[in-house]
């Protein structure tokens, strides 16, 4: 084994090479910006005073703005530390103790499960086990994973981005969809305002300056990167209207009941809602306004899971007071969540019990179900 101190020699070097990624981003970003403003819209200084022509002034004003909130959704992204699983799922000093007694498999797991019960998860291992993590020693929740590159579990882990040196997830996955949308802007807007520069580079419409090169090459930069950025902005597209991650897109999350790739899905209005929030003055700035805590999500289940406490004595949970029968979590349930779960214009409801049975039953994590007053009214058609 090699020493700590070489090995944290490695892992700062390590550190380093991430930052390659973004530093050649903002190279390129920093080139485009001269390229664009100093020589295609023809921005000098005459005696000290700014030169340009009014057809270059719109184009900047424009160039500025999308600038401004493509650097802004980049910047939020790269530094807004991913969420890690509350301490709840982090296994007491006692429990750690016991799992270390135990070597069998079964027995560990018996006692991740009693200690699961009292949490919001309901996702499993392939094989119906609990969720656990050795490396963070905790229970995974939901849409939680572990990171290698971070080595920490990361709240609704969609990947690792190099391009970013972060994890994208739940506390800056709606940065990262602004930046996919605000650079393909970016790169849409040059490549449609340098395209007739780009027209008369080939017909000897230019003058024979260093300017004609930057726009060339302008050109071919912001148009490949269009091709490449909208592919990867419409993949993500989707994901959000599903309500995956792009680690669910490869592998579907694994219920009680089994395989269930669209078990997180609530249609496709309160999907982008879940990500972008509630309020529409907040969808195109990078401001946190996701719904939710990362920790549990409301969870579209085929069939009611018998293992799921909501009711543990059988009667209807609806009779009693929420104090009484809520088991999770410590802290109330916030109101954006709160807000998911009741009625929308989309939402059809149904107490026919002929078709709960046909099509299924829409449920949520037993502690929000049970703290909302509608409960006998979640039993919702899809
Ligand atoms: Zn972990
Ligand atoms: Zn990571």
């Amino acid at each position: 084994m090699a020493p700590s101190g070489s090995r944290s020699i490695k892992k700062g070097c390590q550190r380093v090479l991430y930052w390659i990624p973004v530093l050649f981003i903002a190279l390129i970003v920093a080139w485009s910006y001269y390229a664009y403003v100093l020589q295609l819209c023809g921005v000098h200084t005459i005696f000290g005073l700014v030169y340009v022509s009014l057809l270059a002034v719109v184009y900047l004003l424009v160039y500025h703005v999308i600038f401004i909130m493509f650097v802004w959704a980049y910047w939020q992204t790269i530094f807004t530390k991913p969420m890690n699983p509350l301490k709840e799922f982090h296994l007491s000093y006692s429990d750690k103790e016991l799992l270390e007694r135990e070597d069998r498999g079964e027995s560990q797991q018996e006692i991740l499960r009693r200690i699961a019960k009292d949490l919001p998860i309901y996702t499993r291992t392939n094989s119906g086990a609990i969720r656990f993590c050795d490396r963070c020693q905790l229970l995974k929740p939901d849409r939680c994973h572990h990171c290698s590159v971070c080595d920490k579990c990361i709240l609704k882990m969609d990947h690792h981005c190099p391009w970013v040196n972060n994890c994208v997830g739940f506390s800056n996955y709606k940065y990262f969809m602004l930046f996919l949308a605000y650079s393909l802007l970016y790169c849409l807007f040059i490549t449609a305002t340098d395209l007739r520069f780009f027209i008369k580079f080939w017909t000897n419409g230019l003058p024979d300056t260093q300017a004609k090169f930057h726009i060339l090459f302008l050109f071919f930069s912001a148009s490949m990167f269009s091709v490449s950025l909208a592919s990867l902005f419409t993949y993500h597209c989707w994901l959000v209207c599903k309500n995956r991650s792009t680690l669910e897109a490869v592998r579907s999350p694994v219920f009680r009941h089994g395989t269930d790739k669209n078990g997180f899905s609530l249609g496709v209005s309160k999907n982008f809602r879940q990500v972008f929030g509630d309020e529409v003055k907040y969808w195109p700035i990078p401001v946190f306004s996701s719904l939710g805590d990362g920790c549990s999500f409301p969870t579209c289940l085929v069939n009611l899971d018998p293992e799921q406490p909501v009711s543990p004595t059988g009667s209807n949970p609806a009779n009693k007071s929420a104090a009484e029968v809520r088991q999770f979590p410590s802290k109330p349930l916030r109101d954006s969540q709160s807000r998911l779960l009741t009625s929308t214009p989309s939402w059809t409801e149904s107490d026919s019990a002929a078709d709960k049975d046909k099509k299924g039953q829409i449920t949520f994590h037993s502690f929000q179900l049970l703290i909302s007053k509608d409960y006998h009214k979640l039993k919702i058609i899809i």
